[in-house]
């Protein structure tokens, strides 16, 4: 039975999550995000999501078996038996080491490893331009891409616009550097494994669909779908 079993690789901004969900709708597929998944766990309070909660509140990442068990099991379920988009996942070699045992466990393989290119500059530029309503955080703004009508004020309710710590220059910048010492490297270990696709992330989200898309397709007709 073939299946389609993909890897979105890319730093921060890269628009990884949006692609995945698009992709996820042309070849019928779960989007698999390690973040959302997370953070689900810890909003139902599961075992495990106490137990990585307990980790993030330290401000330590979460344990490659904690995370690895959850995928394992998530990639078993019924919606992914045809194949699934991973999302926020591996982020190093260990992590790659332990999907491709958890794959084998299952008798399954890797199918391949879209890697969305944008350079840091741009990167920062993307996330750091993000502003969010204090009253409502789906209120979402862009000072380049998506400006309010009103500088720093929401369109919808007239709240002030703030900018997240989490989108201020030295922390994207602090955690483009972790992609670039432990994820990065995951690049070569799939070109070697001839696993690797490249796609421009920089231009438009359209574009960069199209050009995934059609990645993918060649993909399925590579795994005789
Ligand atoms: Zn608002």
């Amino acid at each position: 039975m073939a299946e389609l079993n993909l890897i979105l690789l890319g730093p921060p901004g890269a628009g990884k999550g949006t692609q995945a969900d698009r992709l996820g709708e042309d070849f019928g597929l779960p989007h698999v995000s390690t973040g959302d998944m997370l953070r689900a766990q810890v909003a139902e309070k599961t075992e495990l999501g106490q137990q990585a909660k307990r980790y993030m509140d330290a401000g330590d990442l979460v344990p490659d078996e904690v995370i690895i068990g959850m995928i394992e099991a998530r990639i078993a379920e019924g919606d992914a038996r045809d194949g699934f988009l991973l999302d926020g996942f591996p982020r190093n070699e260990q992590q790659a080491e332990a999907l491709a045992a958890a794959l084998r466990s299952q008798q399954r393989h890797l199918s391949g490893v879209l890697l969305f290119e944008v350079p840091d500059d741009e990167v920062v530029r993307r996330l750091t331009g993000r502003r969010v309503c204090v009253k409502n955080a789906t209120h979402i703004y862009h000072v380049d891409f998506d400006p309010p009508k009103h500088e720093g004020v929401c369109d919808q309710d007239g709240s002030r616009l703030v900018q997240r710590d989490d989108d201020r220059e030295e922390t994207i910048r602090h955690r483009l550097g972790v992609y670039h010492a432990q994820t990065e490297p995951l690049i070569g270990y799939y070109d070697r494994a001839g696993l690797l696709r490249r796609i421009d992330g920089r231009r438009d989200p359209d574009e960069v669909h199209a050009h995934a898309r059609a990645v993918v397709a060649t993909l399925r007709l590579e795994e005789g779908l």
